[in-house]
């Protein structure tokens, strides 16, 4: 489902992703961890186009996500400028709305109620009745666990309705692949178990799922294949049981130190 190949990125004169390559197959759970400043939100912005890679190739589902033949230290082209595709932003925009992606802060639009924000995108960008939105935002704001807190404000929610409701808000696009960015760290520990259960759940019903997380308990029973990235590059991967009791590098030893 998602082919990262030979994945550069700067922002500026900093190199922040440096020569990643990793495969998602459809229906898998990828757990990506590392240390902070690691690369790993930039990753996830990389595969849903929020940025803009400077090397290397992305492809969701087989339709290029991103492709560049840019230089700055990696291959140098044969004279002339760099090889340089970028896609229409209309196709950026479709790509996008395939791909759900959900953030370790909610941001749900505070003057709307949990249906409300969970309809706003189909019916604004996908074009479905309000109707048809509504029931499937029931049936979402459901299988998260809310169905009775349809009506509630976000102020009027703890942070981990908060963060049900933003899952069922992505889920409400049908994405193909869902990215999730740290999605329990700006909650309070005894809302953490609520937020992975749904994830598990969705990961349970086949969806797609690349997750930057620290906790380590998810990782191991959820994930098909852990990653842990270091200044830009990925150490180390492999089955979560493989790459959590044998860790292989020095660096992944300090850091599952550390966290576990
Ligand atoms: P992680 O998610 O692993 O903590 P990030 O991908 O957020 O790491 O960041 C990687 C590095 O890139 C960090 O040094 C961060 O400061 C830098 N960085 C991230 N986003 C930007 C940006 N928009 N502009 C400049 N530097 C950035
Ligand atoms: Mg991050």
């Amino acid at each position: 489902m998602v082919q990262i190949d030979g994945v550069h990125k700067f922002f500026g004169e900093l190199h922040v992703l440096r020569g990643v390559d990793l495969e998602v197959p459809a229906g898998s759970v990828c757990v990506v961890v590392g240390p902070s400043g690691s690369g790993k939100s930039t990753l996830l912005r990389c595969v849903n186009q929020l940025e803009e890679i400077d090397a290397g190739r992305i492809r969701v589902d087989g339709e290029l996500a991103g492709y560049r033949t840019h230089t700055r230290g990696t291959t140098q082209t044969r004279g002339g400028a760099p090889e340089l595709y970028r896609l229409h932003p209309k196709q950026i925009a479709r790509q996008r709305s395939r791909i759900g992606m959900v953030f370790q802060r909610f941001h749900l639009f505070p003057h709307m109620t949990a249906l409300e924000n969970v309809t706003e995108a189909p019916v604004q960008v996908k074009g479905v009745t309000k109707a048809a939105a509504r029931s499937r935002a029931t049936e979402l704001l459901d299988r998260v666990g809310l169905a009775d807190r349809a009506g509630h404000y976000p102020a009027q929610l703890s942070g981990g309705q908060q963060q049900r409701v933003a899952i069922a808000r992505a889920l409400a696009m049908d994405p193909e692949l869902m990215l999730f960015d740290e999605p329990t760290s700006a909650l309070d520990p005894e809302l953490v178990g609520e937020v992975l259960a749904v994830m598990q759940d969705l990961a349970a019903s086949g969806m797609t799922m690349m997750v930057v997380t620290h906790e380590i308990g998810f990782a191991r029973e959820v994930g098909d294949q852990l990653v842990f990235m270091d200044e830009g590059t990925i150490v180390e991967q492999g089955r979560p049981a493989e790459v959590l009791d044998h860790p292989t590098q020095t660096r992944t030893q300090e850091f599952l130190s550390k966290v576990l």
